[in-house]
């Protein structure tokens, strides 16, 4: 069986994984909050667990893998976008709108992830759907000392469980407190206590509690939902690396106080940020956008998945226009290579690279290589495992052109190369010259050594000035 190694945030190192059951591998991801369109951010996470879990399904078998990934449908922005549906008029109860709105973007999100490739997980929670089991969390952590009520408000109480709070993200309690900006409210024992639970107003969703009509915090969703379906331990924790404090080690501190003889998760795993052309991105700077924009505009979502893969998930990725057009290059010419090509054998060595810390720059290298190979089912069924399942749509026509770019390249460097013999005998290198010229004129860079003659295009390159040498 492979061997798969993760670096894994808790310990700070690679680690060899090894699942708690081979029969049910279990990973959660922190998903979406779901007041709108996803940015292109948002789906890094969503492509880089993708790949993760197609990785154990191929190493463990589709069916011993279990994938949740949660709906986070208890915010504010989604209830202002239902209270403004009910003062403009629309009908219905504003339970009922706030659920129309999720509904709405989770159908947004699945469709534009599953543009990028994305698979869905086996399970997708939605927070509103688990409420019962989040109370009970909150009763118990209570009534175990590590939470208390105050105003409404029911606290995870930090100083309870000094021992642990702060390992994921390596910060003491001490030091959180001097250097964070956090809302000292008078109800809180201590200003790093967080909420579970608060009050909610009579014109916005709420749920009985023994603490009054209020409703869950963000915190404690994961906690709940994760318990509900994975268990008490279970292997991975995915999500963002802006999620690993204070939200997941505030998971870690709920789900390890109310179920101390768990693990809870096991490893965790953070993908870094994705930037555009090099500047975080804002809307202030112009430079956000939706999935959906990009999809609009004709970026086929393979392309979008492919840029992402070529940088490693714990390094910051830049999405640029310059990246997106060599994949798009890169990718026509594969669709064309690999049509009407099934499937056959796995090529271990993108596996290899995969498993590896997920190493999908190493796996996109290794697919260049079987591409130049001209090994068209090594390159098909290794793009099936990065998800690329169906480029048969793909640009088509692109692709012949590239491709047949690379036919007469092939002429060509043949030419020249038996040009080169004959010069060699003959001691005539004006025709060498005068071709070599040519290339250079049709934007080519030309390399010539003793094994062999290697036609380059650069950007510049003009197939149409190569005609009249033929
Ligand atoms: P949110 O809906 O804001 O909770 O984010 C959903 C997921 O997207 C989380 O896992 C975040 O860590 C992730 N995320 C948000 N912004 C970015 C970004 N710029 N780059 C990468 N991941 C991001
Ligand atoms: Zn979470």
């Amino acid at each position: 069986m492979t061997e798969i190694t993760l670096y894994n945030t808790k310990t700070r190192q690679k680690e060899r994984f090894e699942p708690l059951d081979k029969k049910n591998v279990r990973m959660y991801v922190c998903g979406p909050t779901v007041y709108d369109r996803a940015h292109l951010g948002n789906a890094r996470p969503v492509v880089v667990f993708d790949v993760l879990y197609r990785l154990l399904r191929h190493v463990y078998g589709a069916e011993h893998v279990t994938y949740v990934r949660n709906f986070t449908d208890v915010d504010d922005k989604i209830n202002a976008t239902a209270l403004a549906r009910k003062k403009a008029g629309a009908k219905g109860s504003i339970e009922d709108l706030v659920h129309e709105r999720s509904d709405e973007t989770i159908d947004w999100y699945l469709a534009d992830m599953g543009a990028l490739g994305a698979l869905e997980p086996d399970q997708m929670p939605r927070a509103t759907e688990f409420i019962a089991p989040m109370v009970a969390m909150i009763e118990d952590l209570v009534a175990k000392g590590h939470a208390y009520a105050a105003e409404g408000h029911v606290l995870f109480s930090v100083d309870s469980w000094r021992e642990g709070y702060g390992k994921l993200s390596g910060r003491s309690v001490d030091d959180m407190i001097a250097g964070a900006r956090v809302e000292v409210a008078p109800y809180k024992k201590n200003p790093m206590d967080f909420v579970l639970w608060k009050p909610s107003s009579d014109d916005l969703p709420g749920w009985e509690s023994p603490w009054g009509r209020g409703r869950p915090g963000w915190h404690i969703e994961c906690s709940a939902m994760s318990h509900a379906l994975l268990g008490d331990s279970f292997d991975i924790h995915g999500g963002g690396l802006d999620l690993q404090f204070p939200h997941h080690e505030n998971e870690i501190a709920q789900s390890k106080c109310a179920h101390p003889e768990g693990e809870f998760a096991r490893y965790w795993m953070h993908n870094e940020m994705l930037q555009v052309e090099g500047k975080k991105m804002s809307k202030s700077l112009g430079n956000f956008f939706t999935v959906r924009d990009l999809l609009d505009q004709g970026v086929p979502g393979e392309v979008i998945r492919f840029v992402f893969l070529q940088t490693h998930y714990r390094k910051p990725m830049d999405w640029t226009e310059k990246k997106r057009q060599e994949a798009e290059q890169t990718l026509s010419k594969w669709a064309a290579l690999v049509a009407g090509t099934d499937a056959g054998t796995m090529p271990e060595a993108v596996v290899k690279e995969l498993a590896n810390d997920l190493n999908t720059s190493g796996a996109v290298a290794h697919l260049h290589l079987l591409a130049k190979e001209g090994d068209a089912v090594g390159l098909r069924t290794g793009l099936d495992l990065l998800g690329f399942g169906d480029l048969s749509e793909f640009e088509a026509l692109k692709g012949m052109v590239a491709l047949q770019d690379d036919v007469v390249l092939k002429t060509h460097e043949n030419l020249l190369a038996k040009v080169r013999e004959v010069a060699m005998t003959t001691k005539d290198f004006s025709e060498v010259d005068r071709l070599k010229a040519a290339y250079v004129a049709a934007g080519l860079e030309v390399r010539m050594s003793k094994t062999g003659v290697e036609l380059l295009p650069t950007p510049t390159f003009d197939p149409a000035k190569l005609e009249a040498l033929t």
